[in-house]
């Protein structure tokens, strides 16, 4: 079957290559059936089945890794929408006249909140910090800069790296508030590599969802974290077959 759970179209903003059909190619070489689902919705699926004790009436898992995504599963149906590109939450803007994003799009959430954008933030601050402990870390070069080396400062107490990370943090509350003021989510789910920034990341995240989302759905989310961390791709991508046409989950 040739469809949107076959191909891979414009994975993201983070590659080059688009248009990729990537589930023929492995039916092709494995003689096996194939399904090629977005990276965050199978973490989705995963968490949903095997990391939550309990299944939500409605569940939003955000992944905060280089980029930002997201999968929602409402009364047990996996949301896809029309082309298979439902929540794409890192792609939606916050500030509509900011930055320009691969995407086309100006000001969306990935480039605040993301691991490139955590990245860019704290090269831009290391050029009016120059005692930053982010100089010694990446050799001196701030192309070298990441969202570790920024953890890493801040345990021990930059100033730079810690503005990063409230920045940041504020920046993904913001995004949050949003998300959640369109799905209503029961269980708001944060996971991601970005999430090791630590509890001052996680903190202003949380605190600028709380002062900005609608009263209902702050309300009715409970947020928690990722239970399954880096298996949850691979549990929910195993399970897709479980998946049907309109997003029943068996
Ligand atoms: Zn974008």
């Amino acid at each position: 079957m040739e469809g949107p759970q076959e191909r891979v179209l414009a994975p993201s903003t983070l590659f080059a290559e688009r248009d990729i059909p990537l589930g023929s190619m492995l039916r092709d070489a494995l003689g096996l059936t194939v399904i090629v689902d977005n990276d965050v919705r199978a973490s989705t699926l995963g968490e949903y089945l095997f990391g939550l004790s309990k299944r939500p009436a409605s569940f939003l898992n955000v992944f905060a890794g280089t980029g930002i995504g997201s999968g929602f599963i409402d009364r047990g149906r996996l949301l896809r929408g029309a082309s298979n590109s439902a929540c794409e939450i890192g792609h939606h803007s916050i500030d509509w006249e900011g930055l320009p994003c691969g995407c086309g799009a100006r000001g969306c959430l990935e480039l605040y909140a993301g691991g490139l954008g955590v990245a860019r933030l704290a090269r831009e601050l290391m050029a009016g910090h120059p005692d930053s402990l982010l100089w010694d870390l990446v050799g001196r070069d701030p192309a070298r800069v990441d969202a570790r080396a920024v953890a890493q400062a801040a345990i021990r107490g930059d100033a730079a790296s810690l503005t990063v990370i409230q920045t940041a943090g504020t920046a993904l509350g913001a995004g949050l508030a949003n998300a959640a003021n369109l799905f209503n989510p029961e269980v708001l789910m944060l996971g991601g590599g970005l999430m090791k920034l630590g509890e001052r990341f996680r903190a202003a995240a949380l605190d600028t969802f709380r002062a900005r989302a609608l009263a209902t759905a702050r309300g009715a989310a409970r947020l928690v974290d990722s239970r399954l961390g880096d298996d949850a791709g691979l549990l929910g991508a195993s399970c897709l077959w479980r998946v049907g046409p309109e997003g029943a989950i068996d």
